[in-house]
Parts: structure tokens; C-alpha cells; sequence
């Protein structure tokens, strides 16, 4: 059986109960990695096909920092609630520091 966790609260996620997903998709506005026609010309071509060639030597090119990157979670009703209010976690760090514990 399937086993979920809040990634909020760590609460387990029992069937049937309240479940959201959160995907978070980062990347560079302007990616370099998208292709311009300038790209296409013949030098940059021979410079991709030589980035490649590069690449396929190093295997799965692991090392590189992907140009997207894909975040998922797992939250309880309550753990979402508190998201959508405030996905940065700015208001968080506010309260944090202003606990009445
Ligand atoms: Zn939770």
C-alpha cells in the first residue's frame, strides 16, 4: 500500500482523507538553453555537437545543474491552507521570529 506523508506537518495521509499536491516548476526567464536562430548557424551547430560529444563522454552529464528544476509535495488540507496563503514562506519567517512560545 501507498504510504504518504505531509511534506507540510509529516502528518500521514490516510486514504480518502484531504490530499494536495504541490508542483513546483523553477526556471531561468530568458532560458539559454532555448534555441535562437542565431544558434543555428554553422558555428554554433559544430560548438553544440562538440558540447554534446563532451557530454557523452562524461555519461549522463550529472554534474550539470539542470536548467529546470521540479519540485513536488505531498499536504494535508491544513499544510495546503497555509500554502496557498503564502507559497514563499515569507510570513512564516515573520511569525517565526514573533512566536508567542
Ligand atoms: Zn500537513
Amino acid at each position: 500500500m501507498l504510504r504518504v506523508t505531509c511534506d507540510g506537518c509529516g502528518k500521514e495521509l490516510q486514504a480518502g482523507e484531504d490530499h494536495h499536491v504541490v508542483k513546483i516548476e523553477v526556471f531561468a526567464a530568458g532560458d539559454p538553453a532555448q534555441l535562437t536562430e542565431e544558434d543555428l548557424d554553422e558555428d554554433h551547430m559544430e560548438v553544440i555537437a562538440e558540447m554534446l560529444r563532451e557530454l557523452e563522454a562524461e555519461g549522463e552529464a550529472a554534474n550539470l545543474e539542470p536548467s529546470v528544476r521540479h519540485f513536488r509535495y505531498d499536504l494535508c488540507a491544513k499544510c495546503k491552507l497555509r500554502y496557498v496563503r503564502d507559497p514563499l514562506g515569507k510570513e512564516a519567517s515573520t511569525k517565526f521570529q514573533f512566536s508567542k512560545n
